[in-house]
């Protein structure tokens, strides 16, 4: 497939600080991209070289294609919508959504039918002549997006749209967006703090650290195959341990406490003792200590065959898990390795 936007060797300085570290990402047409990272890791400084708001130090940007590192952001054909969606309060709905359009000197009759359009898709059908302060904090979202989407850029940029919303909303508003980039087909990428919400959304996610990007791939792949401890930890319960040698993450759904009658047939299995139980609904999370080393949590689900599914703290248990859920990792993040290799 096509590339939307790739960055190369793009980075960010603020006096002697460097926010980003020339980073190389391509972003493909269509995709749902998300930048996930921790406070700080450089995600936000990215999106905005990206819309033109911050000028790189060093690399390009290039947006289908063709550099445009030194063009200004409405020359770009990116639209970004803020965690604080910005919408005009004097204004009504269709009056904020036409907005770009009036300023790009969009003919009335197209202006009506591209935000009757726009409305649409983001289903606020019937509240086009509402003010933004008679909508509730998702339908206000929904307006920015509609705003951004009318223009018809090749890239949207979403920085932590849903940040400011309520958990439920928050869920609910994450497939809606996954069904609006669906049907409109334009490349979103999209910057957050929250895995679950990253790993819910994405096609593709790149987990930033310190100005950096530690992996780039799929839900599924950052999940089960980390490339680091960092990006283990970051994403999920990692439960990191040494053997061999090797360190080694296993995801806690993947251990299972092997008791009498369980076959622990293809598991490789150590013994243990439990220090830990939470009960969390669905799971109950068992931390053991493991008598080779280190410790893990397991994920055990509460199914109601069990009544006590984790056991009792102080209890010695085998714990049991496939070779393959074993994930190979590198000890130390690609941040604390790589500033010597590029020297060399
Ligand atoms: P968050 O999730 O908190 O928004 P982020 O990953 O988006 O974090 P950035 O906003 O990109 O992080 O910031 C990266 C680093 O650059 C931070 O340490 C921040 O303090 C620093 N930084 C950002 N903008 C500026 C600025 N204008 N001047 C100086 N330092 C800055």
């Amino acid at each position: 497939m096509a590339v939307d936007v790739r960055l190369t060797g793009l980075t960010k300085r603020y006096g002697d600080f460097t926010a980003v570290d020339a980073i190389d990402l391509e972003v493909r047409q269509g995709e749902f991209f998300t930048m996930l990272g921790p406070s700080g890791s450089g995600k936000t400084t990215t999106l905005k070289m990206i819309a033109g708001f911050e000028r790189p130090d060093a690399g390009t940007v290039e947006l289908g294609g063709e550099d445009v590192s030194g063009l200004a952001p409405y020359a770009r054909s990116v639209n970004t919508v803020f965690q604080d969606y910005a919408l005009f309060p004097h204004m009504s709905v269709e009056e904020n959504i036409e907005y770009g359009l009036t300023i790009t000197k969009v003919p009335k009759a197209e202006r009506v039918k591209r935000r009757a359009e726009a409305l649409e898709m983001v289903r606020l059908e019937g509240h086009g002549n509402r003010k933004p302060s008679e909508l509730s904090g998702g339908q206000r979202q929904r307006v920015a997006l509609a705003r951004a989407i009318v223009n018809r850029p090749r890239v949207l940029l979403l920085d932590e749209p849903l940040g400011a919303l309520d958990l439920k909303l928050r869920e609910q508003m994450q497939v809606e967006l996954k069904q609006i980039q669906g049907e409109v087909g334009i490349t979103f990428i999209y910057v957050t703090h929250d895995q679950d919400e990253a790993l819910t959304m994405s096609d593709r996610i790149a987990v930033f650290n310190e100005g950096r990007i530690e992996q780039a791939s799929s839900p599924r792949d950052l999940y089960e195959h980390p490339a680091n401890e960092f990006v283990a930890g970051f994403v999920g319960i990692s439960n990191a341990i040494e053997r061999d040698g090797r360190k080694l993450t296993i995801r806690p759904e993947k251990i299972r406490i092997v008791r009498d009658g369980i076959p622990a047939d293809g598991l490789i299995t150590e013994t243990g003792k439990v220090t830990e139980i939470a009960y969390v609904g669905m799971v109950t999370r068992v931390k053991v200590d493991l008598d080779k080393g280190g410790s893990v949590q397991a994920a055990v689900q509460n199914t109601e065959s069990e009544a006590e599914p984790g056991g009792r703290v102080g209890e010695e248990v085998v714990v049991g898990w496939r070779p393959e859920h074993a994930v190979s990792i590198q000890g130390e993040t690609s941040k604390s390795v790589q500033p010597e290799e590029r020297e060399t």
